[in-house]
């Protein structure tokens, strides 16, 4: 693999074997992944080759290996030339997202007390780990057919938040197209059961502060100023996710063939949008990413009412963005616009000021990117840039640099929450195994990747946050 570095941020993989089109990866020398180790520029490389791709494969700079596609990965196919759709550019945990709530308080009004009564509150509240808990235990599949229809707009119609929550969702809290008569019974079965919980290990609510501001008039349109106190969830569709990602992924196995595609990874398998296969595919897929919507709609309720029981205020919605999602959207290819199914898998999409699907008190600002770092270190709020490359997307968190086996044996969970709230960082953890698995030095240093995002015209710099209490899947 050749591979040319064509700016401080961008370094090109010429195409080879079968690819299509080239390679593009954004990161700073440093942050590369180094191949011995790590085989996501390979992975970049076998993107390339699928069936209608358009323009490049490209990789953000929190890139790492991953289910075929590399996380960080974005790749777009063209719906009428034969383009494919990929469960492996989405990933098991589809729609997993954040989303981002600004408290009516600042941190110096937060007394220690009130922090410790948060984080107890939240601690009771959050259903999370292995256990069975949720907000809401659903005993028919006609009700999950709501959620996976309708999303967060059916956990507010239900009164779980209100309708001003909805104009801060991506698709407004639906994403359309949803076919829960594509999604399996064993898929089924999972979800009915996980609707408000966060899962395990990576997935997180996170009490924490706005620490600065490089933005102030696009922050101010976010809802978000210096000092102020924010609520961060980062999670996804739980079991039935996953169960759909298996699901089709075997579906796929079986049909591509029929198609005449072959791919370089069996983990790429695919099938044409416009197959019956890839329509049931994207229409369960989006059933999941409502079930995802829905989910952090109804924690995000929960952390509202600890909020609201100990300090009297109120959280408002900044943005809720998933990063693991195919989408059909129109993009200019070659001067011509173009049907894209645009697969971004641990990267965001990065809408810029000006685009006609941001909702209207956003038009000027840009769409709210939101970049979990660590539980022991900062986050960020970007935006999107015009022009940007990769069809508006860009990072998704700092990116994984050891894996959850090599971070165990770095610290331990008892050492690492002793640590963490030595620094002023309260931890409420689901598992000590867990919480030492996501230790901060198993992550990319944040404020380095978003520089890189940054420095490659993927997005600008809003605000960084850094935590005050996190309540740990
Ligand atoms: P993923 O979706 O790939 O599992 O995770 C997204 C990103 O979340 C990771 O790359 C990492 O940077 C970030 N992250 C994981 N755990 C935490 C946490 O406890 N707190 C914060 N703020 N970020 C986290
Ligand atoms: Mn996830
Ligand atoms: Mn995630």
């Amino acid at each position: 693999m050749r591979l040319v570095q064509e700016s401080d941020y961008r370094f090109r993989i010429d195409p080879y074997g079968g690819m299509r089109v080239p390679g593009v990866v954004f990161a700073s020398r440093a942050l590369l992944p180094d191949p011995a180790a790590d085989k996501s520029l390979e992975q970049v490389a076998n993107v390339a080759t699928l069936p209608g791709v358009v323009d490049a494969s490209y990789a953000m700079p929190d890139m790492h290996w991953g289910y075929g596609f590399p996380i960080g990965g974005v790749a777009a196919t063209d719906v009428d030339a034969g383009g494919v759709v990929s469960p492996g550019g989405v990933g098991f945990d589809i729609s997993c997202g954040v989303r981002l709530l600004a408290a009516d308080l600042d941190r110096q009004e937060l007394t220690e007390p009130a922090v410790r009564g948060l984080m107890d509150g939240l601690d009771a509240a959050i259903p999370r780990g292995m256990s069975h808990r949720a907000v809401w235990t659903l005993h028919d599949a006609r009700q999950l057919r709501e959620v996976l229809a309708e999303g967060a707009r059916y956990a507010v119609q239900q009164h779980h938040g209100v309708p001003r929550d909805l104009e801060r969702c991506e698709d407004t809290g639906a994403m359309a197209g949803a076919d829960p008569g594509q999604v399996g019974e064993r898929a089924v079965q999972r979800g009915l059961g996980q609707v408000g919980s966060l899962g395990s290990g990576n997935h997180f609510l996170e009490i924490q502060a706005v620490d600065r501001v490089y933005d102030e008039r696009v922050a101010g349109a976010f809802g978000l100023r210096a000092g102020q106190v924010c609520v961060m969830i980062h999670c996804g569709s739980r079991g039935l996710g996953h169960q759909i990602c298996t699901d089709y992924v075997r579906v796929m196995e079986r049909t591509a063939g029929r198609f005449g595609i072959t791919v370089p990874d069996r983990q790429l398998a695919c099938v044409p949008v416009t197959s019956p296969e890839g329509r049931a595919y994207l229409g369960a897929m989006a059933a999941a990413a409502n079930y995802a919507r829905a989910n952090r709609q109804l924690l995000a309720e929960a952390a509202r009412h600890v909020f609201d029981r100990i300090t009297g205020r109120e959280l408002a919605l900044v943005y809720d963005i998933s990063h693991n999602l195919a989408k059909l959207e129109t993009h200019e290819v070659a001067g011509a616009a173009r049907q894209l199914c645009v697969h971004r898998k641990g990267a965001t999409r990065a809408l810029p000021p000006g685009h006609p699907d941001l909702p209207a008190d956003l038009h000027d600002a840009g769409q709210p990117v939101l970049i979990p770092g660590t539980m022991g270190t900062a986050s960020y709020v970007l935006t999107g840039r015009p022009g940007g490359p990769a069809f508006a997307s860009t990072c998704h968190g700092a990116g994984r640099a050891l894996s959850r086996h090599q971070a165990a044996k770095v610290v331990r969970g008892q050492e690492l929450r002793r640590r963490l709230e030595a620094g002023g960082i309260a931890v409420r953890g689901a598992s000590w195994r867990g919480l030492a698995e996501e230790t901060p030095e198993a992550y990319k240093d944040i404020d380095t990747v978003v520089d890189a995002a940054q420095g490659a015209g993927l997005c600008a710099r809003v605000a960084r946050l850094v935590p005050i209490g996190v309540v740990k899947g």
